[in-house]
């Protein structure tokens, strides 16, 4: 029987939502809370205030920008999925929301939630990696911005400070001929966690040759990460068997993997090579069917 009193708040705007959590230490934001009930419910956290972000506009809106979109760091993220300019923009970012759980899942899972529980194996985050999206933090100290790869610094732990929560995220429209990507490898066919899980977004120049790379890679180390290596193998030259073979043997080396009942260290660093190569192959492809607009 557990001994304490959990409130519920649900504020409609950020400044309340800050003075709300600056006020109560053990206090914890949420979206769709699909990580933080099952958490609760397993005994860590207990914390004495939930709050909702879901009635403040901005953490729930989609906007379309002259440069690209602000997502609402807890919107659904079936409104990804579903929104047929978004999706098309940015595939590889709309297919990673789109392998979160199920349907029910996507109705309440957010960016935001899936960012900042901080699994090594959150499907979103190498697809936000690659496209080099900017999380806007609110906190007690005001507003500020910062990329997504600084947020998670392991397993189950970001740099927010406790008054602190992410309300939005800035994502630039992919350039002319580029595409993007995200691929994961899963024992089931749904409903699983990643073993490996891999992000490329690329540009080609007008020859065909890849002009930008950036690659990353979920579950294969602490927090998600982009492989420098392997871009570095990319650009300036074509995509072919040559330089696939060097982007897979730079994922490969790139991870620092745990071994447990899902996948060895030896499995996860051979199905990351794989993987990151696939990913690369499907967004050079997307890149080179890319119009002006950087539309498909
Ligand atoms: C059946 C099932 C299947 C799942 N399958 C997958 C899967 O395939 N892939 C995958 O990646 N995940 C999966 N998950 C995990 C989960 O659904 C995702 O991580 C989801 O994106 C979490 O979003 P949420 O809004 O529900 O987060 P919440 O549970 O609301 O929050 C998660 C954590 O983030 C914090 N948080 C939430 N929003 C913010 C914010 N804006 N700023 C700061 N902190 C915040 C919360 O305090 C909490 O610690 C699954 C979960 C379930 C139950």
């Amino acid at each position: 029987m557990r001994n304490w009193y959990m409130d519920y708040l649900a504020p409609t705007s950020v400044e309340e939502a800050v003075g709300a959590l600056a006020a109560q230490p053990d206090a914890r934001v949420f979206a769709g809370a699909t990580d933080l009930i099952p958490q609760i419910r397993a005994g860590r956290p207990e914390p004495g205030l939930l709050i909702d972000l879901k009635r403040i506009d901005r953490c729930t809106t989609v906007t379309k920008t002259d440069t690209g979109w602000v997502v609402g760091a807890a919107t659904p993220t079936s409104r990804l999925t579903e929104d047929p300019d978004f999706s098309s923009t940015l595939p590889g970012l709309s297919e990673a929301a789109g392998l979160i759980g199920s349907d029910q899942i996507q109705n309440r899972s957010s960016l935001g939630g899936n960012l900042c529980n901080a699994s090594p194996a959150a499907d979103s985050v190498p697809a936000m990696l690659v496209n080099e999206v900017r999380a806007v933090v609110a906190g007690g100290n005001g507003t500020r911005t910062l990329p997504v790869g600084d947020i998670t610094t392991g397993p189950g732990k970001t740099s927010l400070a406790d008054d602190e929560f992410i309300v939005e995220f800035e994502i630039d429209a992919p350039p002319p001929n580029t595409g993007d990507a995200y691929l994961r490898m899963i024992p089931r066919t749904e409903m699983d966690i990643a073993v490996v899980g891999a992000g490329a977004q690329i540009t080609l120049d007008a020859d065909g040759n890849c002009a930008a790379a950036r690659i990353a890679l979920g579950a294969v180390a602490p927090t998600a990460l982009r492989v420098a290596d392997a871009e570095a193998a990319l650009v300036g030259n074509p995509i072919n068997d040559d330089t696939l073979a060097a982007v897979a043997a730079a994922a490969s080396a790139a991870c620092n993997p745990i071994d447990d009942k899902r996948g060895t260290i030896a499995y996860r660093k051979q199905v990351a090579g794989v993987l990151a190569k696939r990913a690369v192959k499907l967004a050079a492809d997307r890149a080179a069917g890319t119009n002006a607009n950087g539309a498909h």
